[in-house]
C-alpha cells in the first residue's frame, strides 16, 4: 500500500516524501585529499574513472528539480577534487533548489568557498571534530587541518551564505562538545551533529552506548546553545524533543525525504546506508526513489522492526536506518543505539 507522508516545512510548501525527497546529495567524486577516521566513502587519493560525467551529473541535478526536491548538495570524497563541482552548483540554484556545498578543508577553500558562493552556493558545510587541534586533527589525518579550518570558518561566515558545521559524535569526539559551543558561536547558522554509523572506516569501537548517546541529545535539546542543532543518524532526537514539548521538524529519515546518489550514479537511501537500489544510468532518479522496494519499506513505520516497530514514536523517529544495517544487516530493525523502552 503506498503511504503518504506529506509534510509542511514552511506555510504553503508541502512535501510528500513518497514523490520526492526534501534533499538530496550527489558524492560527485570520492577523490579526497584527506584521511578522515570517520569516511563513510572509504575516501580515495585519486578520482574513479567511472564517476558520472559532467553532462550525466547535470541531467542528474534538472531530474532531482523536475521532482521537487528542494536541497541538492554537492558532496564527495572532495568534490573540489573534479573542476566541473561549481557547474553543478551553479546548475542547481539556476533549477531553484537550495545548493549545499560540503568540501573537505585543504588549504585553498577559502578561496573555493568564494567562488562557490559567486556561482550560487546557499550553504557551505564544513567539519569540525573537535575543539582542539590534537583530536580534530587526529580525526582527519591530517595536521593542521583544526587551523585551517578555523580560519575557513571565519571566512565563510562572512560571505553571504549559510554556514552549517557538522561533528562527527563518537567515543573520539564526545568529551569535546561543550568546548566547541564557543568556537562556533557567533558563526554558524547551523551544527549538525553526525552520529557516527560504523561503515565505511566508522568503527564500532568509536560507537557511544545507547545511554550515552540519550545524554548527548537530551544535552543538545536543552543547554540552550546560542545555534540550532539538528542531528544525522539520529532521529532518536526528534522523539527527545516531542517528549520535552519542543519543535520538531518533520521525520526526514534514510530513504524517507533524503536520497544519496553515489560518483558511479548509484542510489541509495544515504551516504551511510549504501545499499544501493539501482543507476541513474539506467533510469531516472524518480524511479528508483518511488518504486524501490527497498525505499517505499523504509518510508513505512509499519514495516520496522523489534521495538522501533511497535514505538510510539516510529513514525515521528524510526530510529537510524543506517546504524541499524550497519549492526545488524538489516535496514529495517531496531536501531541498536536507542535507549528508549516503548511502553507495553
Ligand atoms: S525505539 Fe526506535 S522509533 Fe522509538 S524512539 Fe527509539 S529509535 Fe526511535
Amino acid at each position: 500500500m503506498t503511504r503518504t507522508h506529506a509534510v509542511s516545512l514552511r506555510p504553503g510548501l508541502e512535501l510528500d516524501f513518497t514523490r520526492a525527497p526534501l534533499t538530496v546529495a550527489w558524492e560527485i567524486t570520492r577523490a579526497c585529499p584527506l584521511r578522515c577516521l570517520h569516511c563513510r566513502a572509504d575516501a580515495q587519493h585519486r578520482r574513479d574513472p567511472a564517476e558520472l560525467t559532467t553532462e550525466e551529473g547535470l541531467d542528474l541535478v534538472g531530474q532531482a528539480a523536475a521532482m521537487g526536491v528542494q536541497v541538492f548538495v554537492v558532496t564527495g570524497g572532495d568534490p573540489l577534487a573534479r573542476p566541473d563541482c561549481f557547474d553543478f552548483l551553479a546548475a542547481a540554484s539556476g533549477h531553484g533548489m537550495h545548493a549545499g556545498f560540503s568540501p573537505a578543508s585543504p588549504p585553498s577553500q577559502a578561496r573555493d568557498a568564494r567562488a562557490g558562493r559567486r556561482r550560487g552556493t546557499g550553504t557551505v558545510h564544513l567539519s569540525l571534530d573537535g575543539a582542539r587541534a590534537e583530536i580534530h586533527d587526529g580525526f582527519r589525518g591530517v595536521k593542521g587541518a583544526f587551523e585551517r579550518t578555523l580560519r575557513l570558518l571565519e571566512v565563510t561566515a562572512g560571505l553571504d551564505v549559510r554556514l552549517h558545521v557538522g561533528t562527527t559524535v563518537s567515543r573520539r569526539t564526545r568529551a569535546d562538545l561543550e568546548a566547541m559551543v564557543p568556537l562556533l558561536e557567533g558563526l554558524v547558522d547551523l551544527w549538525s551533529l553526525f552520529f557516527l554509523v560504523p561503515t565505511g572506516r566508522g568503527q564500532v569501537a568509536d560507537l557511544l552506548s545507547p545511554e550515552e548517546h540519550e545524554e548527548v541529545m537530551v544535552w543538545a535539546a536543552t543547554a540552550d546553545l546560542p545555534f540550532p542543532v539538528r542531528t544525522i543518524a539520529g532521529p532518536t532526537y526528534r522523539r527527545i524533543l516531542a517528549q520535552r514539548g519542543l519543535p520538531v521538524m518533520p521525520g526526514v529519515n534514510d530513504g524517507k525525504g533524503f536520497c544519496f546518489v553515489s560518483h558511479r550514479g548509484e542510489v541509495c537511501p544515504s551516504g551511510f546506508l549504501q545499499l544501493p537500489v539501482g543507476n541513474v544510468r539506467d533510469a531516472p532518479l524518480a524511479d528508483w526513489y518511488r518504486d524501490s522496494p527497498l525505499f517505499v519499506a523504509l518510508r513505512d513505520p509499519e514495516r520496522l522492526g523489534g521495538k522501533c516497530g511497535r514505538c510510539d514514536y516510529r513514525a515521528l523517529c524510526g530510529g537510524s536506518r543506517a546504524r541499524a544495517w550497519a549492526l545488524t544487516g538489516d535496514p529495517l530493525a531496531a536501531d541498536p543505539t536507542c535507549a528508549y523502552e516503548p511502553p507495553g
